[in-house]
This record gives C-alpha cells, structure tokens and sequence, in this order.
C-alpha cells in the first residue's frame, strides 16, 4: 500500500518544522509543511484574548513543537485548537495541548474520528518505523466543542468562522475562515501542487467540486493549503480543473460501459502526463475510483 505518498515521493520522518514560521498576514502565522508529506501546514491566529491554533502535525512530539512556536510569538493562553480532518497529521497530536485549550470540530468529524480514528493509526504505523514511533503514544481526544456546520468565535477582536458543509477529502473536513483578513485555512480541501487525496470509500470527489464553489464565494485574497505552499484564490481553480477534467473522462468511458479496470488504465496515465509538477501521482487512481463510484 502506498497510502498518502508515505512510501513513494520522500520518505523523510514527518517532523513539523522548527524555526521556520511564517507570518501572512497581522497575527496570522503558518508552520509551513516545507513540502514533506505527512507534514501540514498549521496555522497560529492570535487574537486580543487569546490564540487559535489550526491542526497539530503527527502525534504529540510534532504538536511540542508547534506549542513551542506560539510560544515564540506570544505568551497569550491558547484558547482553541481547530482540526481540519481526522487524519493523523492533523489532529493526532491535540493531547499536548494544555487542559484549558479548547478542541473544536465539526460534529462529523468528531464521528468519523470515532469510528476511524484507530484504524487510520494502524495504517499509518504500517507506513514504516519512524511514524510508527510518532504515533505510537497518541490517545484520540475528542472534541471539547462541536458544531453542525458552522460556529463563530470571537479571539478577541478577531472573529473566526469555522465551517462544514459535506463528505468531501473525509466526512468532517471543517475549513478555517478569518473574514476580515480574507483568510482561508482549507485542511486538505486545497492542496498545492499535491494530487488530491481521496483515501477511501468516504471520500467524496461530487461533494469536493460544490465545496470548492463554496470556497470560492467566500472570496479569500489568500488561501492556506492543508499541504505545499501558501497561495491565493487560484489554487481553487487549478484543483476544480483537475476534478472537472477528471470527472468528464470518467463520466464519459463508464458511459461507454467500461469497467473500472479500464477506465483507470487510460485516465491515470493521461492525468499523470498532464500534471507532472504536481507530487504524489500515487493519489491519480483513487479518484477515478471515486468518480468512478459516484458517477
Ligand atoms: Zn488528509
């Protein structure tokens, strides 16, 4: 299995960097992944009352060294921390985070975390020795706050909406909006120059197009990937490409009566030339599963 480029691309231990912060934005902060897979980008928001901090790298000795980074920027407490999705590199590390700090999800999520949560670490332990280690003493904690499909919160000055709207990357995939920055956290809703990753039967590429529509009617001037480098709005449209292109091969040769066997066999090699500067071309063929599946 070569699940979510672990075993292909790099195989560098998915360490969350130290000292390597980046400010976007006044009060807005990025730990940026630097490209390594099972790394996200993490965002630090620090409002007058306090900080939100958006996912948590892989296991409590990567989330150490993100409170070690807030630490470097501000002394205030960290009043919240918000997981974009259940998977490992995102919220597998909330139990290093101080009793006082506050877990918020989508209730979706807090489900799927649930139901998956443990299957996932099992998987990702497979990947190999040194994930194995990082998260071979994660507890799942769950949610100290959980929302429908949307919560407002007020840092002080600085209001965050956090926002859920359906199945698409996962089932409780919650994107982070600062709206008088024009700031999207989006998880891995966008990915930046990565294949779209859609890691099994939950997994909902039809769900995934309408969502990206409703990211791009929030307007933000400037679009925080759950993996690859800060962006803007463009990243939206690159990915919608992709999955409109991709969604018209599918729905085109399974009209034709192809089998799936088929159809893999000839859009996988034909989106795999078309996007040679994107990483992880391992994640091609599970979305002509799911187009496949839902079309
Ligand atoms: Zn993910």
């Amino acid at each position: 299995m070569t699940g979510f480029g672990a075993a292909s691309g790099q195989d560098r231990t998915p360490m969350v960097p130290a000292g390597a912060t980046l400010q976007i934005a006044p009060n807005v902060y990025v730990i940026p992944d630097q490209r390594v897979n099972l790394v996200p980008n993490i965002g630090i928001i620090v409002g007058g009352d306090g900080v939100m901090v958006v996912d948590t790298g892989m296991g409590p000795r990567n989330a150490e060294i993100v409170l070690a980074e807030v630490r470097k920027i501000t002394d205030k407490p960290i009043r919240y921390l918000a997981i974009t999705h259940f998977h490992p590199e995102h919220g597998m590390g909330a139990q290093a985070f101080p009793k006082e700090t506050l877990i918020v999800v989508p209730s979706a999520q807090k489900r799927e975390l649930e139901s998956k949560g443990r299957a996932y670490i099992e998987l990702f332990s497979g990947f190999g020795p040194a994930i194995a280690e990082l998260l071979k003493d994660v507890e799942l904690v769950g949610a100290d706050l959980a929302f429908g499909d949307r919560l407002e919160i007020d840092l002080g000055g600085t209001p965050v909406h956090l926002l859920h709207y359906q199945a698409a990357h996962t089932l409780g995939d919650m994107l982070v909006h600062l709206p008088e920055q024009g700031i999207l956290f989006c998880g891995d809703l966008v990915v930046n120059r990565f294949f779209p990753i859609m890691p099994d039967a939950d997994a909902s590429p039809l769900g995934w197009l309408d969502t990206l529509d409703r990211l791009r009617s929030l307007k933000p001037g400037i679009i925080v990937p759950g993996h690859g480098e800060v962006g803007d709005a463009t990243l939206i449209g690159e990915l919608e490409a992709y999955l409109v292109g991709m969604r018209t091969r599918v729905h085109e040769l399974k009209g034709e009566g192809k089998t799936l066997d088929a159809v893999r066999a000839v859009v996988v090699p034909e989106f795999e030339d078309k996007y040679q500067s994107w990483d992880n071309p391992n994640w091609v063929k599970n979305a002509v599963e799911r187009f496949y599946a839902e079309l």
